[in-house]
């Protein structure tokens, strides 16, 4: 009865995540970040020699990862490291990782802890088997009847009711990341018998997460409907031995850290802590602090390293109406499979999808305010390439793993520096390049080096012939990363030189004058205190200073916890609606799921691209982790 139990809510699960190898087999092997480049057929599996049960092992093989990548070779042994000894929470390893989106982070937090509990769950059996042969040996010492084994009660019974006790806890920001963590935990213990992997997240109706909640092992929930479900006593979290806070930064930008706090004082007992965040900021050191004991700190990539596939762009606006037809021009590039278009607010974000529609693309927006079950459909649709291009907000920009997503739109600007990585994080997956665009008005400029700063990249603000801006560029400014000035600038339509201007020092301090604000809509971070020509804001803030205290940027932009889970009780969003108009490309407006012949080979024609019919490169090859 269990099996068959376990076997239901492991197909519902499947259902919304779809345990599908070959998707991730045939996009895997982020190259940059592999360990070791020789080619697979000649190493053994790398993942042989960390030491991780067979069954892990097999699936990994069968997700097509051949050698570990940089994270999961540093991570996985220490994370291991108490298994095995004689006092186990004493030697467990707190850990602090710091590593880049994209990078097998997931999967480096996920195998060490599965092998633990795996290894546990054969123990606990071994014993209660060598218990239950001692037992029959003793009764039939004594010339009694063998005892009987006990039999497995009825979770499903009322009377049986027990409430979840997971061995391990993995929370994530966002309902989108801890599904698509929750899948990868899916996907690696597809081998391991009676280990169960359950997904708690906001928006989801209750009675189904409850039921697929039963006997999990391992539970992926984002903060609020796991305390939710921990306060109505249908899951207890005292069994927690592994912790794991994914994304730990954006936790505490979206106002996690009272939850944070409360999930500490629950899982207190708990043998190892993990932290994954893209930086070790001072406020995740002060997490740190609060939640870990001594915890290993782990530099995967240095910034500099990152997103060395993906292209960066930048082009200058007079305004929003320039932007749009910059996005438009672009929209229109062939090589586009599928695109993220971000925007910086729900409204935005809605408006630009509709517009988009209106022109005959095939556009969803995707933000907070939606309903958990269509923000699922939207992105199933973008998984299954039956839609081209999802118009996001910074929602969106994590967890998102769609290896076809050939372009990043930065439409509107991201809220903090740090999420611009994570945005174009979104292209350039499982080794493939990708091209990330960002549009910006130089009213935005004070926020664009910050974003070269947080970046460690530079850009070289580029035109397009006919649509370049007609602003006058400032001056100079500031060389904002230490050696000579630069050359021109190719964005500045008259004249123009950004960069290179005379006797800067170098480095982030940006010094008096040069900046002269007169493009059109002058700056409004006035929090900065003048912008640029302010001696030494901004740039020459410290690595892992907080975007909260600059003023203007972030305090117009700050608090979004909007994105994160959508109100309670707004799951009941009809099926079915992707937002997609009829269009050239032949879609009705309806539920893509519901319409296979229709959607079958997904194809758009692009505007102003001949009526050529866009059909998804992969879409054919990969088939869906939602299907
Ligand atoms: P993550 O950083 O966890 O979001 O992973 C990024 C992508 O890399 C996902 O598509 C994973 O399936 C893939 N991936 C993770 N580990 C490996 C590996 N060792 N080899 C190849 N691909 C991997």
């Amino acid at each position: 009865m269990t099996d068959a139990i376990q076997a239901a809510g492991e197909t519902s699960l499947a259902e919304n995540f779809s345990i599908d190898s070959s998707d991730a087999a045939q996009g895997a092997s982020p190259a940059v970040l592999l360990a070791e480049d020789a080619p697979a057929s000649d190493v053994p599996n790398g993942f042989v020699a960390l030491g991780l049960a067979p069954e892990l092992i097999q699936a990994v093989k069968d997700l097509g990862f051949t050698q570990p990548t940089t994270v999961q070779l540093k991570t996985i042994p220490i994370a291991m490291q108490g298994h095995g000894a004689a006092d186990e929470a004493a030697r467990f390893t707190d850990l602090m990782v710091s590593s880049q989106t994209g990078s097998g982070k997931t999967a480096a937090f996920l195998l060490p802890v599965l092998h633990t509990l795996l290894t546990q769950m054969a123990q606990a059996e071994a014993k209660e088997k060598s218990d239950f042969e001692q037992a029959v040996a003793e009764a039939a010492a004594k010339g009694e009847a063998p005892p009987k084994r006990a039999k497995r009660k009825d979770p499903t019974n009322p009377r049986h009711f027990a409430p979840a006790a997971p061995g391990a806890l993995i929370v994530c920001p966002t309902r989108e990341l801890a599904q698509q963590v929750a899948h990868d935990a899916i996907d690696l213990v597809q081998h391991c018998r009676g280990l169960r992997v359950a997904n708690i997240v906001g928006g989801m109706p209750y009675q189904l997460q409850i039921a697929k909640l039963q006997n999990a092992n391992l539970v992926v929930a984002t903060p609020g409907r796991l305390l939710d479900l921990q306060r109505s006593m249908q899951i207890k979290l005292d069994q927690v031995q592994f912790l794991v806070v994914d994304e730990a930064d954006r936790m505490l930008d979206l106002g996690f850290s009272d939850d944070l706090a409360d999930i500490n004082q629950l899982t207190i007992q708990r043998k190892q802590t993990m932290m994954f965040s893209a930086t070790f900021a001072p406020r995740i050191q002060q997490l740190a602090s609060r939640v870990m004991r001594d915890p290993q700190k782990l530099q995967i990539d240095s910034p500099q390293e990152k997103h060395a596939n993906i292209s960066q762009k930048l082009f200058w606006a007079d305004n929003a109406q320039h932007k749009r037809k910059l996005l438009d021009h672009w929209l229109r590039d062939t090589t586009i499979n599928q695109a993220i278009v971000f925007a910086s607010t729900q409204i935005e974000c809605d408006g630009l999808a509709n517009d988009l529609q209106q022109e005959g693309f095939s556009a969803v927006a995707l933000h907070g305010a939606l309903s958990q079950g269509l923000r699922n459909r939207r992105l199933m649709a973008l998984r299954q390439g039956q839609v081209q291009i999802l118009v996001a907000t910074d929602v969106a920009a994590r967890g998102i793993d769609v290896p076809t997503v050939t372009h990043v739109f930065n439409f509107g600007l991201p809220m903090k520096a740090e999420d611009y990585t994570h945005r174009i994080g979104r292209t350039g997956r499982a080794g493939r390049d990708g091209i990330a665009v960002t549009f910006a008005e130089f009213r935005d400029r004070r926020k664009i080096m910050d974003i070269e700063f947080h970046s460690h990249h530079q850009f070289k603000g580029e035109t397009i012939p006919g649509m370049e801006p007609q602003q006058r560029f400032p001056d100079s400014r500031p060389n904002s990363f230490g050696g000579g000035g630069r050359g021109g600038h190719d964005g500045a339509p008259r004249g123009g030189n950004f960069g290179g201007g005379g006797g800067r020092a170098g480095g982030f301090g940006a010094s008096r004058g040069g900046f002269n604000d007169r493009s059109a809509g002058a700056s409004r971070d006035a929090g900065g205190g003048g912008g640029y020509q302010n001696n030494g804001g901004g740039f020459s803030q410290p690595e892992g200073r907080s975007y909260e205290r600059k003023g203007g940027f972030n305090d117009r932009f700050a608090g979004s916890r909007n994105d994160a889970p959508a109100p309670r009780g707004d799951f009941g969003a009809p099926r079915g609606d992707f937002g997609v108009p009829r269009g050239d490309f032949g879609a009705p407006r309806g539920d893509f799921a519901a319409r296979k012949p229709a959607f079958g080979k997904p194809s758009f024609a692009k505007p102003g691209n001949g009526g050529k019919v866009f059909v998804p490169r992969d879409a054919k090859k990969r088939p869906s982790r939602n299907d």
